[in-house]
């Protein structure tokens, strides 16, 4: 411990907090190994894709233009494709966001006169657009595909009963939304979505069931395409960037399923054969190849956050036992001044910009002042220790990533200091 409490206390970290933050380590040992072994097996499956597509340091160059023959990006999709044990892959800068890739992946695969089907209640805010549950020009409701919701039961399960009798002639395509996101029911577990889409397959077995993979990645040992969806699809400034990936999106799974959607990426006829790599290809390899290590240590972060605050009373989803099945975890304060000690906190023990003091603001979209913490290197990165929350009841902040344990840990020490500093 030579000096440890020393650095730590150079961030205005009290040895009272210190001592605390200790306790709760030790006492998540259990946890702890269990994360990193599957952090084991998820890096071997990596590494092994590599090695099974023959990565090279050729893969590495740089394409422009059309970005025809572009080896690297052709190797990465097969890596890709391979990691998620499914028959193609579209990994591209030119996926923009999350968002991009789950709209591309959609409206790839929809077609005038057939019907979305959601089983999870409400999708994540941004597809409300896209879907044209909120009025939007560009979605898919303007393009004649028409959309049906199946609400999750109060304790959070599918409502299989109700599921079964939204499934009509029209459902074309099944969006499964594997994390919670910002909303307060729990997330699933690959088994469960496994489950889910061999019920709906067996009423319909040309649905297309895709999964919106987002901050799931390497949390299980096993992706949602092991376990019978045609599409997974997420972003690489989340977890399987690995934190180094400057942008980009993915969409792995079936190869007509993916063939469609690369036709809307780029246009019919063209396809994956298109789209330069522009000297990005070496950062989405290394970044994949350290996911694992990085999902592992934001884990550890969750944890040890939700163990913290429910030590000290505050109500945390996870709890601080529960499995986990993504990298978010949502502690509720019950006041504004909790929620902006704690993001103020995550702010100070940022990399870059931590000399900031974050306040709330009224952002676009936003029915109420929202406050963000993010000292990223990588521009709105959530995979990278960051911290966000409506200033409203019931005043509970969203915290999630940490490219290296030691980070979260801090970040979690120097909120909890903050709180402490305030009288919370
Ligand atoms: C982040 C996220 C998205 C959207 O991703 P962006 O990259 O922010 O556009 C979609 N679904 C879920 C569950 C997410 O967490």
């Amino acid at each position: 411990m030579m000096g440890l409490e020393t650095i730590y206390e150079s961030f205005g970290i009290s040895e009272k907090v210190l001592g605390f933050g200790k306790r709760v380590e030790d006492s998540l040992k259990g946890r702890f190994k269990d994360i990193d072994e599957r952090a084991e097996y998820n890096q071997l499956k990596v590494i092994k894709a590599m090695q099974d597509n023959r990565v090279s340091d050729i893969h590495f160059a740089a394409t422009t233009g059309y970005g025809y023959n572009d080896l690297g990006r052709d190797t990465l999709e097969a890596v890709f494709a391979s990691v998620f044990r499914a028959e193609s892959a579209l990994v591209r800068p030119q996926l923009i966001s999350g968002t991009h890739a789950l709209h591309i992946a959609l409206s790839g695969n929809l077609r005038p006169g057939d019907e979305l089907l959601s089983p999870n209640g409400k999708p994540y805010d941004t597809l409300e657009e896209v879907i044209g549950i909120r009025e939007s020009a560009g979605s898919l409701k303007e393009y004649g595909v028409t959309y049906r919701q199946v609400d999750l039961l109060p304790d959070g399960t599918f409502d299989f009963e109700n599921i079964k009798k939204a499934i009509n002639e029209k459902t074309k395509l099944m969006t499964i939304q594997r994390s919670k996101g910002y909303a307060t029911r729990p997330s699933f577990s690959v088994d469960q979505i496994g489950e889910l889409i061999a019920f709906a397959k067996q009423i319909k077995p040309d649905l297309i069931c895709m999964v919106d993979n987002c901050y799931g990645e390497f949390v299980e040992t096993k992706e949602p395409t092991e376990v019978g969806a045609d599409m997974a699809v997420g972003s690489l400034i989340k977890n399987p960037g690995g934190g180094l990936a400057p942008i980009g999106g993915y969409i792995v799974g079936r190869k007509d399923c993916i063939d469609r959607a690369s036709y809307r990426l780029s246009a019919p006829g063209l396809g994956k054969e298109v789209g330069a790599s522009l000297g990005l290809n070496q950062s989405f390899f290394q970044g994949l190849f350290l996911a694992p290590t990085v999902v592992a240590g934001a884990l550890k972060g969750a944890v040890f956050a939700a163990n913290v605050y429910e030590k000290l009373g505050f109500s945390v989803v996870p709890n601080g036992t529960e499995e986990r099945h993504d990298i978010i975890q949502s502690i509720t304060f019950g006041n504004p001044e909790g929620v902006i000690a704690f993001c103020q906190g995550i702010q100070a023990a940022a990399p870059v910009d931590s000399f900031v003091t974050p306040e709330p603001w009224d952002m676009p979209g936003y029915d109420s002042p929202v406050i963000m913490a993010a000292g990223a290197f990588v521009q709105g990165s959530s995979i990278e220790l960051s911290a966000d929350a409506p200033i409203k009841p019931p005043y509970a902040v969203y915290f999630q990533g940490g490219l290296t344990w030691y980070h979260a840990k801090l970040g979690i020490l120097i909120s909890l200091q903050k709180l402490c500093d305030a009288g919370i």
